[in-house]
């Protein structure tokens, strides 16, 4: 278990919500003021305030929060008010722990504040009332960006203790993007998971996206997911494939939801693959000037990358994925159950993005790829679980450095030029995504290769991982001569999911 963070304003119930946390889960607890005080050797956090000035305040307690991140022991950290308000303690705190920020109103504020208004400096400034609502202001980014929040003005210590525990055993992973941050939740044939993240959201509908594969092999997942929840549900049901992904296909999305009378609060759900996911999300982003979407992807590939991200959009007669937007979903819910009834080409045309994540950013998830490839053929959940996992913390790092694509996030485009051209050469239908991507990045090496930029032996252990995994490395005339069939490459005799 990772350490368990409370955030929020001052007197949002951190202390008191830690220290019940902690003793309902056996874990140590730590307020960062208390912690403050002790190592100052002064009385009270506004002494210290007041004599060094924020700035210096700020950086002591900074001091305190990476040393107590930084312990791998696990424990339940209340932090100060503004202690997330530095960045990097922030993105350490959201890397290392499970981050909670605990809300109240300010009048709320005020009253558990009372009389001892004089220990608040930082509500001292004027008018306590407003002083409470312009911090919040100020604030609202820094506290949007957490693994869950809760508002505490109405609910009991119990209450909330015990949602965190539910919370902490969820264990999202979160994509920290200011007031768009959201949660990924990982699960295995928990159709509940997905109902929680739409109800989350409290809905007015829900605008259902997926094709009629996904629709034919996962309708009772998907039933489930939305039986429970007693919003109005309307589904869009798109023809499969990426030579689908146009936009007549995203019209009929903008058709089916304006028929339905959707509102600003409808949630559109993207259920399917990276395909299904591209499309809604940017019906979504153009949905009266933008309504919510969820991704529930069900494909491997869009539960490694497509799903991640924000990016949205579909394909134009003059190449792929040019028309689209930057639209983050509110939530993504991950069911690895969804592969059982996934083609095992689909499955091992996602492993080519998990590989491209780990050769650009993580050597040691690229090693064990190459050690557990048998295993993660043979649909071995616990190995493939920590794997997605994986991949999508890196995604999120990326995404969380560069949202817009403006540097860095270009990485992930690796092997994407000369993929996304022998997609649209191929007519989108003879290679699928991943196995064009495979072929890219080998091709993309080793004209770094030709052109000094990279050396050979990265290239090689790139083409024999992708080999393993059944993926293609180069182009035989064959296949560019004539169109193959999807079903024309082999699946491996050992393959069982
Ligand atoms: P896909 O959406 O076409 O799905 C592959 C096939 O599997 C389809 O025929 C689909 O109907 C079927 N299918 C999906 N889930 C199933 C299930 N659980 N059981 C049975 N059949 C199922 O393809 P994909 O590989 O998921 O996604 C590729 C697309 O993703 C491309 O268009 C690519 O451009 C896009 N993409 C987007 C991003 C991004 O950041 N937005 C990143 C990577 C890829």
């Amino acid at each position: 278990m990772r350490s368990i963070v409370l955030s929020g304003p001052m007197a949002s119930g951190k202390t008191t919500v830690g220290r019940a946390l902690a003793a309902k889960l056996s874990l140590p607890f730590v307020d960062t003021d208390e912690v403050l005080v002790a190592k100052a050797g002064v009385s009270s956090v506004a002494e210290i305030w007041n004599r060094e000035g924020e700035a210096r305040f700020r950086a002591r307690e900074a001091e305190i929060a990476r040393e107590l991140l930084t312990d791998p022991a696990p424990k339940v950290i209340a932090f100060g008010g503004g202690t997330v308000t530095r960045k990097d303690t922030r993105r350490l705190a959201l890397s290392r722990a499970l981050v909670v920020t605990l809300r109240a109103r300010p009048a709320t504020t005020l009253a558990r504040v009372g009389e001892h208004l004089a220990t608040r400096p930082n509500l001292n400034l004027g008018d306590p009332a407003e002083r409470a609502q312009d911090l919040l202001n100020e604030r609202a980014a820094a506290y949007a960006e957490c693994h869950g929040s809760f508002a505490t003005d109405d609910q009991t210590v119990d209450d909330l203790v015990d949602e965190i525990a539910a919370l902490a055993l969820r264990d999202p992973v979160v994509v920290p993007l200011g007031e768009r941050t959201y949660t990924i939740d990982l699960c295995v044939d928990d159709p509940r998971a997905l109902s929680l993240a739409i109800a989350e959201l409290g809905p007015s509908s829900i605008l259902m996206v997926t094709d009629s594969n996904v629709a034919r092999h996962r309708k009772d997942a998907r039933k489930a997911a939305t039986a429970s929840l007693a919003i109005r549900e309307h589904d869009v049901i798109l023809p499969p494939g990426e030579e689908q992904k146009t936009m007549t296909s995203v019209a009929a999305i903008w058709d089916a939801a304006l028929g339905a009378n959707v509102d600003r609060d409808t949630v559109v759900v993207a259920y399917g693959g990276g395909v299904v996911g591209d499309m809604a999300g940017f019906a979504a982003a153009t949905l009266l000037r933008g309504v919510r979407f969820v991704q529930a992807p069900t494909t491997l590939l869009s539960m490694v990358d497509a799903s991640v991200g924000g990016k949205t959009g579909f394909d134009h007669p003059t190449g792929k994925n040019l028309i689209g937007a930057f639209w983050q979903p509110s939530a993504v819910v991950i069911d690895l159950a969804h592969l059982t009834t996934l083609p095992p080409r689909q499955a091992i045309s996602g492993f080519a993005e998990i590989v491209k994540i780990a050769l650009s950013h993580d050597e040691a998830l690229f090693a064990t790829l190459e050690q557990k490839v048998e295993a993660l053929l043979t649909g071995d959940y616990e190995v493939l679980m920590p794997i997605v996992r994986r991949a999508i913390e890196l995604k999120a790092e990326v995404v969380m450095n560069d949202e817009r694509e403006g540097g860095s996030r270009a990485i992930l485009n690796l092997g994407h030029t000369v993929g996304h051209a022998l997609e649209s050469f191929g007519e989108y239908n003879r290679w699928l995504h991943g196995e064009a991507i495979a072929l890219g990045m080998v091709a993309e090496l080793r004209a770094a290769e030709a052109l000094g930029l990279a050396k050979e032996a990265p290239t090689k252990r790139l083409a024999a991982l992708l080999h393993k995994f059944h993926l293609p490395t180069d182009l035989d005339a064959r296949s560019l001569t004539r169109a193959t069939t999807r079903n024309e490459r082999e699946t491996p005799s050992h393959f069982r999911w």
